[in-house]
């Protein structure tokens, strides 16, 4: 049997969740690559967002693991609300909605507004941010986009890091393992700045 952090038992429904979380992520993410040079499957990422709250963090409440699952389906697909709240209920659903940019805004101001709303998210939706970030920090550091120059790499560091320190105090574990990732990332473009100018 699967227990949760307080060592209860976690009831075989809400796994049943989380797998339906997975399938329809996955299925609504069917046709998305990530932006490296293999093109990954874009699924990989939210189900590593998950995998990290559910280790690192060790949160194992099932409404932040699905919202986790589920959190890109808004922004990148052609998925709703709606369809999350009446498969997935509200908490599920406002948990997404907090960490959903609103696309109809210029991006540098989504950027600016990740920076805002970060401290005042629900604790739940910090972990999804946080894991979020170190994801895709690692993901600059081993996978990055092709197209990028070391300057884009670094203002998109830099970003996270501003992101991030609004979620201070959220989970000491996952903010230690966004820290030693985020380090890890500068390194390597430090590296690959050197080798440039030498
Ligand atoms: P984007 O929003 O276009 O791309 C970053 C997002 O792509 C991530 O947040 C992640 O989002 C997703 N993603 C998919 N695959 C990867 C991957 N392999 N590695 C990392 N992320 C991936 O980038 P920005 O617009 O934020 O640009 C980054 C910075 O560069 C900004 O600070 C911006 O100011 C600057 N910039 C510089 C330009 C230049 O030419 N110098 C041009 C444009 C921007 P998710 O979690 O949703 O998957
Ligand atoms: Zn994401």
């Amino acid at each position: 049997m699967v227990k949760d952090d307080t060592q209860q038992a976690i009831p075989p429904d809400r796994i049943g969740l989380i797998l339906k979380a997975a399938c329809f992520a996955a299925d609504k993410h069917r046709h998305q690559r990530r932006k490296d040079s293999l093109k990954s499957p874009y699924i990989n990422h939210p189900l590593e967002v998950a995998e990290r709250i559910w280790n690192t963090g060790e949160c194992h409440d099932p409404a932040v693991i699905c919202a986790a699952i589920l959190h890109d389906t808004v922004e990148d697909t052609e998925a709703t609300f709606e369809e999350l709240e009446a498969e997935f209920g509200k908490t599920i659903c406002d948990l997404v909605r907090e960490v959903t940019d609103d696309k109809s805004l210029p991006k540098a101001r989504r950027k600016e507004l990740q920076i805002e709303h970060a401290a005042h998210i629900s604790p739940g939706a910090k972990l999804i941010k946080l894991a979020d970030k170190t994801s895709n920090v690692k993901d600059i550091h081993q996978s990055p986009p092709p197209d990028w120059s070391l300057t884009r790499r670094k203002e998109y560091l830099d970003w996270t890091a501003a992101v991030v320190e609004q979620l201070r105090g959220a989970n000491q574990a996952m903010e230690e393992a966004y820290f030693a990732t985020l380090a890890e990332a500068r390194l390597g473009l430090k590296r690959a700045s050197e080798e440039l100018g030498s």
